[in-house]
This record gives structure tokens, C-alpha cells and sequence, in this order.
């Protein structure tokens, strides 16, 4: 007695199809599953004999064997609780499913003990590969049903208990294919806003710029100065995310199990991992591979706070995910590719107690200990920020003014304007000025003579590497585009030239 169910299982954000064999032998009476099962695979044995007892059918007195293929294909988690007990009750002739719906049904999801079907990781990813592996239905936990709904074209049916899916499959009772819901919300309103922060135009303007040409960006400064307050607001004025973005960061979260209390990720996400979290927890690993928080943050923004406080380890991962868009882990016997296309945020504290340079309170940090703590910052890796900007404590005068503070929306109208620019400018090539190859800042950055001899002068004075000029020129293509400007002249340039602060002070403290 033999039986054959499809189940997938995601690799990265991939799907690849997994066979479920069933065979039912005389012999001595036992359950074993083969094909390079995970522990929890292995440990699904009992939950599965469980919750068919639980379910009012009695494992048969037989040796069953699962085999789980492609054998060298690695297996992970917990869905194949429901496929294999569909096909021990199939094997065993308590259901009886027509060859032609087994051919063409996906089964994932996880047992209880009394039955009922858990939510699992990683649904939307299988849903969303399920028509190219041929398949036109996904069986699968009811808390999964929502996320996978939103794949156009495949028929999705949530289940809660193994009982009501064996009255289903025996068509005692129907099943309503589940409809999705998907509602994108197209406005601000209930993300935080700029218009509460007080003051800080420079570091806001500063975002703006940031938000325009998607330029990583630096913030030095004393605690307290509001520097995470100010990183929070980006997501506000970013464009809306649409589907295909809503889809990729989606099947990021589906992966980690992160989409359990909503649907979809809709939102541009922001992440913002403590400085103690492992080099795994930043970029990704384990030993089936699992998203990281530079993935967590695709599509959205990664926020460092206390930059040189990070193991200098964890740090130098970040380079091949920032210029790449995506992180590779390699394992043994595969290599897993996540994407991680995040707006870089950093911010540092001056000097080791904080205070150097503010106006409020005195530092005490030597020459000699200021030196040392900016030495822990990576170069390389400062070489992948276009912004590097001042931010000060604010003022006692500040707070008490009673003025109207530039909100998001007044933030984003230029924004807007200067992504349709790009857009207009760079076709399906790039989408940002910051991700400008060096030829094209050749070709797209074209400066009026006086704007030219600002930038020599800089040049000069600053002893700017070629990348640092090509930064400074990107920066200010994007000043230009908020201007609305075709070419780029001196207020634009001069603007940029400003956002080269850390050099100056690494300059001033390094040696
Ligand atoms: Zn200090």
C-alpha cells in the first residue's frame, strides 16, 4: 500500500518541491521517516500518530516508512506533519483522494497533538513559486491561509483540523477558497511624523536628501540628541511600497514566522538591532540558514545606533550586503541567498563619553582616547555612506519656540518630484543617484563652470579621495534634483560639500 503527496519546502526564498512517499508493509510494526530529515522532522513521527489517534483513526498495525525526496535536498521544520499524515490515511485506504487533485495539490503544515493545524514559516515563498512547480492548489493551515492568498491564480484552502480536512478531501464538506484581503495603506497617517521633532532642520533636510536618492547616511552626535528620533521618521517620507516590494519583504517575513499576527508586510520596515547582536543575527545563518535583520529591513531601512559600539566582526559583514543587495551564506552542502536591499542609517556618539563639541556639557576625553575609539570604525564600509551629518542637543530656546515644524508631507513633495527625475533619467537601469556607477556620474553630473571650480577648490582643501569626489558630486545630483534643477550649480555643490563632516573630524582626530 503506497501512497504519493506534493509539499514544498522553502530554501532562502525559494521553493523546491518535496515528494512525500508513504508505504504501508507488513512487518514489524514501526514509523520511520528518510530523506535527510531535521530533527524536527524526525520528532514528527510521534505528533503525527498522535493526532490521527486524537482525529479518530488508529495508525495501522504496519510498518510505515516516509521518504521524503529529493533525498540530498535539505528539509526543514515542521510542514510535512500534514503531508505525511495525509498520506499514511491515503496509504491506509481511510481517504481516498482522485490522482488527479493529489498531482496538482501543494500540502504543508504543522499538527498538534489534538489534531489541529499550526501556522508554519515560510508559506507566502511556496505559495508564490506553487504555480511554476505546476501546482494550481496549496492545502495549509488556516493562520498561513491570508499571506499565501495574495498569489494571483492559485487556489488556497485554510484548514484547521485534520478532521475537517479529511471531511473535505472526502468531499463530505466544502471548503471555501480563501479570498484575499490585501489592504496597502497609501497614507502617512499613524506613522510618526517630522513635524514632532523640534528643530534639527539641517538633519532633516539632510533625510530628505537621504530619502530623495536613497544615500546612506551618518549621524555624529551627543546621546540625547534625537538622532534615533530622527532615523524612525524616514519611513515616512519613502514612496508608498508597492506590490512587488510588498511581496519580497512579505516572503522575508513568512520565512522567519514574523507574519503570524498580520497578513503582509506593508509598511516600509525599520530595524534597529541592538549593537550586541551576533554577525548570525545581523546577516543571517544558523545552520539552516535564516533571514537576518539586514534582511528584515529589505526594502526598508537598517538603523545602527552607537556604530562603533558593534563587534568590528559584525561590522565588516555588512560590505558584500551593501554593495550587493543581498547577503550569500554558505553551508556545507548548499549556499542560501537572501535579498537585503536596505537605506543604510548610522549614528555615533564624538568620542568615547559622548560630549565632544556640545554646547551643553563638557568632554573630558583625551586626544590620545579619541584617536582610539574612531579607529574602530571601518573604512570600508564608511566608504558606502554618501552623508556624514552633525547633530547637535537642541536647545532649551528650541523647545520652548512655539513655530510650525516642516511635517513629512511638506518633506516628501520634492521627494516625490526628484524620484520621478530619476526615474525619467536612469530608465529600468538604476532607480537612485546613489547607486551611480562611476560613468554615469560622469554622464549624468554635468556642473556649471563655478560650480566646477567649488568642487576643485574642495578637492584641494578636503585632500578627497576620487570616491569621496564621486560621493560629494551623487549627493549633489540629488540636491539638484529636489531643485529641480537640470544642471548642478554652486548652492547645490556647496550643499554636498557639507556632508562630509566625519572626514574633517577623522581628519582633525586621527593622528
Ligand atoms: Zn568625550
Amino acid at each position: 500500500m503506497h501512497s504519493k503527496i506534493f509539499s514544498a519546502t522553502p530554501i532562502g526564498v525559494q521553493a523546491h518541491l518535496v515528494e512525500v512517499e508513504v508505504d504501508l508493509s507488513f512487518g514489524l510494526i514501526n514509523f520511520y521517516i528518510v530523506g535527510l530529515p531535521d530533527t524536527a522532522i524526525k520528532e514528527s513521527t510521534k505528533r503525527i500518530s498522535t493526532a490521527l489517534k486524537n482525529s479518530g483513526f488508529r495508525l495501522p498495525a504496519k510498518r510505515i516508512t516516509v521518504n521524503l525526496a529529493p533525498a540530498d535536498l535539505k528539509k526543514v521544520g515542521t510542514l510535512f506533519d500534514l503531508p505525511i499524515a495525509v498520506g499514511i490515511l491515503q496509504a491506509a485506504k481511510f481517504i481516498s483522494i482522485e490522482k488527479d487533485f493529489l498531482e496538482e495539490t501543494l500540502f504543508l503544515g504543522e499538527l498538534s497533538l489534538d489534531g489541529s493545524i499550526r501556522f508554519i514559516k515560510g508559506a507566502l515563498p511556496i505559495a508564490y513559486d506553487a504555480l511554476k512547480l505546476g501546482k494550481k492548489r496549496i492545502i495549509l493551515p488556516i493562520a498561513n491561509a491570508q499571506e499565501a492568498a495574495l498569489i494571483q491564480g492559485l487556489e488556497i484552502i485554510g484548514v484547521d483540523h485534520l478532521s475537517q480536512l479529511v471531511n473535505y478531501l472526502q468531499h463530505n464538506a466544502i471548503i471555501e477558497p480563501t479570498k484575499n484581503k490585501l489592504f496597502v495603506d497609501h497614507k502617512t497617517i499613524g506613522q510618526l511624523n517630522f513635524s514632532e521633532v523640534k528643530g534639527q532642520e539641517q538633519a532633516k533636510r539632510a533625510l530628505q536628501i537621504t530619502a530623495a536618492g536613497r544615500h546612506n547616511i551618518l549621524f555624529i552626535g551627543p546621546p540625547g540628541a534625537g538622532k534615533t528620533m530622527l532615523a524612525k521618521r524616514l519611513p515616512s517620507i519613502m514612496p508608498p511600497m508597492n506590490f512587488h516590494e510588498i511581496l519580497q519583504t512579505s516572503k522575508i517575513y513568512s520565512i522567519s514566522g514574523k507574519l503570524q499576527k498580520k497578513s503582509l508586510v506593508t509598511k516600509r520596515p525599520f530595524r534597529a538591532p541592538h549593537h550586541t547582536i551576533s554577525q548570525a543575527g545581523l546577516v543571517g545563518g544558523g545552520t539552516y540558514p535564516q533571514p537576518g535583520e539586514i534582511s528584515l529591513a529589505h526594502n526598508g531601512i537598517l538603523f545602527l545606533d552607537e556604530f562603533t559600539e558593534f563587534a568590528r566582526s559584525t561590522i565588516e559583514v555588512l560590505r558584500q550586503p551593501l554593495a550587493n543587495n543581498n547577503v550569500c551564506i554558505s553551508r556545507a552542502n548548499q549556499t542560501v541567498t537572501f535579498p537585503a536591499s536596505f537605506l543604510f542609517v548610522a549614528a555615533l556618539n564624538p568620542c568615547p563619553c559622548g560630549f565632544f563639541g556640545d554646547k551643553r556639557k563638557q568632554c573630558y576625553c583625551s586626544q590620545k582616547q579619541i584617536a582610539r575609539y574612531l579607529d574602530k570604525l571601518s573604512g570600508p564600509l564608511l566608504d558606502r555612506i554618501d552623508l556624514q551629518i552633525n547633530v547637535q542637543s537642541i536647545q532649551y530656546e528650541t523647545i520652548h519656540k512655539k513655530q510650525n515644524e516642516i511635517s513629512s508631507e511638506q518633506l516628501y513633495e520634492k521627494i516625490q518630484n526628484a524620484l520621478k527625475i530619476q526615474k525619467q533619467r536612469f530608465g529600468s537601469d538604476i532607480l537612485f543617484n546613489a547607486q551611480m556607477s562611476s560613468k554615469q556620474v560622469e554622464q549624468f553630473c554635468i556642473l556649471t563652470d563655478t560650480a566646477q571650480q567649488v568642487i576643485k577648490k574642495a578637492f584641494e582643501v578636503l585632500c578627497l579621495s576620487m570616491r569621496g569626489y564621486h560621493k560629494i558630486l551623487k549627493v549633489s545630483r540629488t540636491i539638484a534634483d529636489l531643485d529641480q534643477s537640470e544642471i548642478i550649480d554652486v548652492p547645490h555643490i556647496q550643499e554636498a560639500i557639507l556632508y562630509r563632516s566625519l572626514d574633517n573630524y577623522l581628519e582633525r582626530h586621527r593622528k
